[in-house]
């Protein structure tokens, strides 16, 4: 199989596997428990937590271990608008941001709070212009993703936040698909990661919050990460995430290199035919979001079993719909099923990657013949 779905996780890598044996296999204290045991896993979450934070990169804040990006998201959301000020009743999201902000954001709608979906432009990037005109001193909390996960675009986070201060709002990043791949800005109040797509285990993520703008707890318990996030850490996990933030930021460069050079070399085997969807330019290299006019994606998909991808039209649940992130492209419903996605990275060859992409390629033409 050749994996080229790197937006949807990345392979652990095996320095993070060797690291995380040990608590998987003879150090089961519970973190929180006094022993000598204890104390040692929680030293080792301790070193964990200062490795995430480097490869954050923000300063004057500090990160909570959660159970995923997601529920950092919910959290970030929903503990936010909890604790805003009276007649603070507003949230403005991108119409690009992932599902797990999204749907957060309606499910906060549904329960009274007004909520804005600001449209970008046919390139990904959200116009200031438009942020600018919906402030106002309502708002308690702006958010914003860095990289997209379907298109890859990476949006004008510092100016964002700077926007989302000038009327006292706060400011949440969505750095998932950013984080050890792009600098993160400061200005953020907020920002969600998440070990997976860092080459680290499943299951952890993180929320970085500015000291001050913690948001209330959305898990209750055993008052664990400061009364913030209850419930037992894992040893294992949050040692996983560590040593992958770790090899992120001293692999920075080198992966940085690697990426553009294989996606130099993904462009050039493709034929002609393809677009690329969202913005060149202001793009993290290892997604390739590519449609062709009258492509059947999800055959193309079936019929290339053996190379893992995504459709760029991924559909919600399996209902069929198209892409969200490509509609607000203002790509028609047809343009859309006309996508896929090709996500490379750390481990990807460049042979496997042009032996892919022109495998790819030659399935659509065929596709095209067939239908001639
Ligand atoms: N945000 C973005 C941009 C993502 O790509 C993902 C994962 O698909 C998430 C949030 C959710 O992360 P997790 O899998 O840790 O819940």
């Amino acid at each position: 199989m050749i994996y080229l779905d790197y937006q949807a996780t990345t392979p652990v890598a095996p320095e993070v596997a060797g690291a995380m044996q040990p608590w998987i296999e003879d150090k089961f204290a519970n973190p929180h428990s006094p022993s000598t045991w204890g104390r040692e896993a929680a030293a080792a979450i301790e070193v964990a937590r200062a490795q995430v934070e480097r490869a954050i990169g923000l300063s004057g804040g500090s990160v909570a271990f959660t159970g995923s990006a997601t529920e950092a998201l919910n959290w970030a959301l929903k503990g936010t608008v909890e604790k805003a000020p009276k007649g603070r009743n507003r949230i403005i999201a991108l119409a690009t941001e992932h599902a797990a902000v999204l749907d957060t954001c309606e499910w906060l709608a549904g329960q009274g709070f007004d909520l804005t979906v600001l449209p970008v432009a046919a390139d990904g990037l959200l116009d200031l212009g438009d942020l600018e005109l919906e402030l106002d001193e309502r708002v308690s909390l702006v958010a914003a993703m860095l990289v997209n996960n379907e298109i890859g675009v990476i949006q004008p986070i510092a100016d964002i936040a700077r926007a989302a201060h000038s009327c006292g709002a706060l400011m949440l990043c969505d750095a998932v698909q950013g984080l050890g791949r792009v600098d993160i800005p400061e200005g953020p109040d907020l920002v969600a990661v998440s070990a997976h797509k860092i080459h680290g285990p499943k299951g952890i993520g993180a929320l970085w919050m500015r000291a001050g703008a913690e948001p209330a707890p959305l898990i209750h318990g055993g008052g664990q990460e400061r009364g913030l996030r209850s419930g037992t850490l894992s040893p294992a996990l949050c040692v996983g995430f560590g040593a992958a933030a770790r090899l992120a930021s001293e692999r920075r460069d080198a992966d940085q290199a690697h990426v553009a050079q294989l996606w130099n070399a993904a462009t050039a085997a493709l034929g002609g035919r393809w677009s690329i969807n969202g913005s060149v330019g202001e793009r993290y290299r290892g997604n390739l979001n590519i449609r062709r006019e009258g492509l059947d994606a999800a055959r193309l998909l079936a019929d290339l079993r053996d190379i893992a991808m995504s459709l760029g039209s991924a559909c919600a649940s399996g209902s069929g719909r198209p892409s969200h992130v490509l509609r607000a492209l203002s790509l028609s419903d047809r343009a859309a099923r006309s996508s896929i996605r090709i996500g490379f990275g750390r481990y990807t060859t460049e042979a496997e990657l042009v032996d892919a992409v022109t495998r790819i390629d030659a399935m659509a033409r065929a596709q095209e013949n067939l239908a001639a």
